[in-house]
């Protein structure tokens, strides 16, 4: 088991609490909670990779704890184990039928609640991994559109709640298609890279650059003012220019340039995401229409007038 993974345990019987805590604490991390409030709390807080839970506690037993735990986004995800000495197989269907991963009957055997911890936290480990690389562009190595997505759900909420700014930027790089035609595609997937490269050097410590799609990337700066976003936007469009990924086509004979639109807004609750994407698009169109290789920006997003 790995150490840095957190089991809590639940449970109103502290020598219950110590003798799980003496099987475990050698292998992982063991968080303790003697009451279902307590314990709730803290899966809430520390995000816990798994949970052992008491059925027979006072004022809220195991099955409401599980209840509670189920209902709240921050926790329904964490794996729960029921440990009882109730012998009854009626509690332990209803305990699996509640979305409980496994069930151990006390008294306990050390060497099989170890056994179980440890498979449940390999699993939880096997899907945390699985959730990263759904969330990975495989050519660039940066997030991909889906993380994109997910991250801007999260980081206009958090806007809306805190009265705050968020800047978006959809950067494009120019005549790609003439490059792909010219070189081919591994030339086109290596340019790819280099530009994805030179944006997350720049935003990983900001926010978040991701691969919208084909050579389409978007940057999503919370907190990040008009001014700083278009000094971001400026750095990220002559930093490209400067990689001096040269190439003819036709008459042209130049750099590989990137086109960004970009937009700073003060996320309001009625209104969506894709209002502002689709402005920062336009404007991005716009760019692209009129002669590439620049910045333009939302100058009054019809969703507010904080840019
Ligand atoms: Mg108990």
């Amino acid at each position: 088991m790995a150490i840095e993974q957190r089991v809590l345990v639940i449970d109103d019987d502290k020598i219950n609490l110590k003798i799980l805590g003496d099987i475990l604490r050698d292998e992982i991390n063991v968080m303790v909670a003697t009451s279902g409030t307590q314990g709730i709390r803290k899966a809430i807080d520390y995000q816990t990779d798994l949970i052992l839970l008491d059925v027979l506690m006072p004022d809220m037993d195991g099955f409401e704890t599980m209840n509670q735990l189920s209902r709240n986004s921050k926790t329904s995800s964490i794996p729960v184990i029921f440990i009882t000495a109730l012998d009854d197989s009626r509690n332990e269907e209803k305990a699996l039928l509640m979305g409980a991963c496994d069930y151990i009957q006390k008294p306990l055997n050390a060497s099989i609640v170890k056994a179980r911890v440890r498979l449940h936290l390999q699993l939880v480990k096997q899907r945390k991994m699985l959730e990263e690389l759904a969330h990975i562009d495989p050519l660039t190595s940066i997030a991909n559109r889906r993380k994109y997505q997910d991250t801007m759900v999260d980081v206009w909420q958090s806007a809306v709640h805190k009265h705050g700014c968020l800047s978006l930027l959809i950067i494009d790089i120019d005549n790609f298609k003439h490059y792909n035609d010219c070189y081919g595609h591994a030339t086109g997937d290596s340019v790819l890279k280099k530009v994805a490269d030179v944006l997350s050097d720049k935003i990983d410590s900001l926010g978040l650059v991701a691969r919208y799609g084909g050579e389409e990337f978007v940057a999503l700066l919370p907190d990040i003012s008009t001014e700083e976003a278009q000094e971001i936007a400026k750095w990220c469009q002559q930093s490209i220019e400067g990689l001096h990924l040269s190439y003819q086509h036709d008459n042209f004979n130049g750099d590989i340039t990137v086109s960004i639109g970009g937009a700073t807004v003060f996320p309001t609750p009625n209104c969506q995401p894709d209002i502002v994407f689709n402005e920062v698009d336009e404007r991005l169109r716009d760019a692209k229409n009129s002669g590439k290789n620049k910045v333009l920006w939302v100058e009054k997003s019809t969703m507010n007038t904080a840019v």
